[in-house]
């Protein structure tokens, strides 16, 4: 029988590194994730993280046939195959991930961040399959977004295109990581929409079963409990954060005109909750042109493998142009 063609998709997180063998339909032959121990530094990391892809390869030697493999990384820099001072990894200065890992594995290798990586995995294996104009948002800690347009993924002049989560919603509004003050991330993601409830319990005497829960222990999962059960609090939260992502999301269809935009991620999976009141501000603040004509769409990942989809869909898209 012949072998299947597998690529090797890697996500690199900040606690785990999960790794998974995909074929070209999404079928996920073998997977597993290793600790990142990043305070170990990026030689021991990746000396660890080559040793692995090659366990595997071995492991499956006998039906597949490993062609590449690719990375979603924070920073991370598709033209260089860097990750560049990676917040989350705590590695300073630029990393080069793909010459150190292609030091031992003689394939096409790729990288980008996860959110592009996020993107590519809806176009190959998603919801997004068949689009050629598209912008994939994951809602996790932060608002990380990948713009597929012509079929193309966006990286721009220098690799850092797609940063929806850093335009700025209100330039006194909240501090942002990235330095500046009100970025939407701030406010559509699984941190932002903890910091309305807590600033909502601050403001208003309403009743809300949200106040039992110390801030530290406040997550977007127990909020979306708390909207199910009509808490008004919660509600109210989602309200906001679907009016403030509504309204960027009509200013991001002005620039590439997507068929569809695509939810990913933790506060994604809150799913009326968060689709409603986007959809509903988006299509108010649209440009008239465009109005009825943008789906807002759940990822059409397997939950679980989703990581690792779009990391090995990174370097299944580059294979037919190897
Ligand atoms: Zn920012």
């Amino acid at each position: 029988m012949a072998k299947q063609e597998v690529t090797a998709g890697v996500d690199i997180g900040g606690t785990n590194t999960v790794l998974g063998l995909v074929d070209r339909e999404g079928r996920v032959h073998l997977d597993l994730s290793i600790p990142t121990h990043a305070h170990e530094g990026p030689e021991t990391f990746v000396a660890r993280l080559a040793k692995t892809i090659a366990e595997m390869a071995k492991q499956t030697t006998a039906t597949c046939d490993l062609k590449g493999i690719g990375i979603g990384a924070p920073n991370a820099n598709y033209y260089r195959g860097t990750v560049e001072s990676p917040p989350n990894l705590g590695w300073k200065g630029v990393v080069n991930l793909v010459e150190m890992i292609r030091r031992t594995h003689h394939l096409p290798i790729a990288i980008t961040n996860d959110a592009n990586a996020a993107a590519l995995g809806e176009m190959i294996f998603g919801a997004a399959k068949g689009m050629k104009d598209f912008i994939v948002i994951t809602l996790g800690t932060g608002l990380g977004s990948g713009i597929v347009c012509n079929g193309s993924l966006v990286y721009g002049a220098d690799g850092f295109a797609g940063e929806i989560g850093h335009t700025i919603v209100d330039p006194d509004g909240r501090q942002c990581g990235c330095g500046r003050k009100g970025c939407l991330e701030t406010y559509a993601s699984a941190t932002g929409i903890c910091r309305t409830v807590s600033e909502l319990l601050c403001e208003e005497r309403n009743e809300s079963v949200l106040r039992e829960i110390r801030p530290s222990e406040l997550t977007a999962k127990t909020i979306a409990e708390a909207a199910r059960n009509g808490d008004a609090v919660a509600r109210q939260a989602f309200e906001f954060t679907g009016r403030v992502l509504g309204l960027k999301l009509a200013d991001s269809v002005a620039y590439t005109s997507p068929e569809a935009i695509i939810l990913f991620g933790g506060l994604a999976q809150a799913g009326e909750l968060i689709f409603e009141p986007t959809k509903r501000h988006m299509e108010e603040s649209m440009l008239n042109i465009f109005r009825g004509k943008v789906r807002l769409l759940p990822s059409g990942l397997k939950e679980g493998n989703t990581a690792v989809l779009g990391a090995s869909a990174l370097i299944w898209n580059e294979l037919p142009k190897r």
